[in-house]
């Protein structure tokens, strides 16, 4: 049976670099395996989820190469919790309690005290009818929990793609709720639903989710359902060591868009970050899932670093062919052809460099008048400038002549003739910019160094 896995975003900010590794772990392993990828935008929270999130993430989700094949929100499927809660309910597994937040917090501390773990102590499930309607009569309403384990074994257990053999002990757990006092649902329920209604196959997640994972195979099987197959990673911290938040803004993969970051890039090393294999180029998404495996993540918190992804995304320009440049220059004004982008590449750290590069070989240059002692050297390069058509070779035989004419070699050469063409020290190549700003242009800026 083809794979299906799910990311599982909530709608309530932008996605950051750490969601995006899930993302990618989940679109990765479906590129290799085959299968579909669903994008679930977990929206019970009505007050805090906004439409305009869930299109900043599909957005986000795209532009990093990810195409869910089906989307859909768990807002519009309420009505299959309600089933799954009352069936739940028959059965006897969701059991209505009364306690209020303090009261809870109450036990908990007069269990600390006598050494007992910190869990539900289950008193609810002794209520009667009466002592329920009078519960209700002074104008409580329940919320509803989970009976974890009905007297079989305590300990669940499965096979982490990530961690390997995991276990918890469900009588460390508290019952959960599943149904809060508002009727409204907690993450547990749904999620579960959804994963059996959609025959998720993989569930592909952070580690936070580990201690769900005991809870949810319980529910998996109060409903009636195999699980699936479960993946935790280890998380992505900011460089100081904290972890990410939607709320912050930070790492948000909107935001490294905005700055010009490659896609790609972004996915490298959102990727390959915390794990044994090296940021470095690959062609492309495919390429990443070819030599993901899950064993090769490593299990603590692992750094994002911006500076290596300026770093990897110089990298990945350097090595950029023109064809898939060229729309995206064009849409920046900065295409000037295959010889420009081979030419400039190597000196842009964001593609949208290039653009500046352009303006250098278009002109006008701001360059300032060359100090007297290197006057000689643009004379002499003005005399030789040879006649056109120009090309690479062009800078060679003229600039021996120059050398020639003045005595002047290396840099004491190049640089007065660099900073006359670009009005810059530094730069590509100046034997691939000569054809490129052409004859004309060389000589006027040529010429415009010797006015002062
Ligand atoms: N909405 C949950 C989250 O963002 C989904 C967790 C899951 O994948 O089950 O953490």
């Amino acid at each position: 049976m083809p794979a299906t896995v799910r990311f599982a975003p909530s709608p309530t900010g932008h996605i950051h670099v750490g969601n995006a590794r899930t993302a990618l772990f989940n679109w990765l392993f479906i590129l290799r395996e085959g299968g579909r990828f669903l994008l679930r935008f977990d929206d019970t929270d009505r007050e805090r989820s906004r439409e305009e999130y869930a299109e900043a993430i599909d957005r986000d989700l795209r532009w990093l190469g990810i195409a869910p094949h089906e989307t859909f929100r768990q807002s519009e499927r309420l009505d299959r919790y309600e089933t799954a809660a009352d069936r739940l309910r028959a059965s006897g597994r969701l059991y209505a309690c009364y306690e209020t937040p303090e009261e809870l917090d109450r036990k908990r501390k007069a269990r600390l005290r006598r050494g007992l773990p910190p869990v539900y102590d289950r008193a609810a499930l002794a209520l009667t009818a009466e002592q329920k309607r009078a519960l209700e009569a002074e104008g409580r309403r329940p919320h509803w929990r989970f009976l974890l384990e009905t007297g079989g074994p305590p300990e669940l257990a499965w096979d982490d793609l990530f961690r390997g053999r995991q276990r918890v002990d469900l009588a460390s757990l508290s019952d959960p709720v599943l149904v809060r006092e508002d009727g409204s649902f907690t993450y547990t329920l749904p999620s579960v639903v959804d994963d059996i209604d959609r025959a998720v196959s993989h569930v592909i997640r952070g580690d936070d989710h580990v201690t769900n994972t005991g809870v949810q195979i319980a529910l998996f099987a109060a409903l009636g359902a195999a699980p699936p197959v479960f993946g935790h990673h280890n998380l992505l911290l900011d460089a100081s060591g904290e972890g990410l938040s939607k709320r912050s803004g930070a790492q948000s993969v909107a935001s490294y868009r905005d700055a010009g970051y490659e896609a790609l890039a972004v996915a490298i090393l959102a990727v390959r970050t915390g794990t044994s294999d090296a940021a470095e180029p690959v062609a492309d998404l495919a390429a990443l899932a070819a030599s993901f495996d899950p064993r090769r993540v490593s299990h603590g918190g692992a750094r994002f670093d911006t500076a290596e992804l300026d770093a990897l995304n110089a990298r990945i320009l350097h090595g950029l062919p023109y064809d898939d440049a060229a729309p995206r220059l064009q849409a920046i004004g900065a295409d000037g052809g295959e010889a420009f982008w081979l030419a400039v590449r190597g000196n842009c750290t964001r593609l949208r460099d290039a653009a500046d590069w352009r303006r250098v070989v278009r002109g006008p240059v701001a360059a300032s008048p060359a100090p007297p002692e290197d006057e000689p050297v643009i004379a002499a390069a003005l005399a030789a400038l040879p006649p056109e058509p120009w090309d690479r070779s062009t800078w060679g035989p003229w600039t021996d002549a120059v050398k020639a004419a003045t005595g002047r070699k290396g840099r004491a050469l190049f640089m007065p003739i660099r900073r006359a063409l670009t009005g810059l020290d530094h730069g590509p190549e100046l034997a691939a910019l000569l054809p490129l700003i052409g004859r004309t242009d060389t000589q006027a800026r040529l010429a415009a160094s010797l006015r002062r």
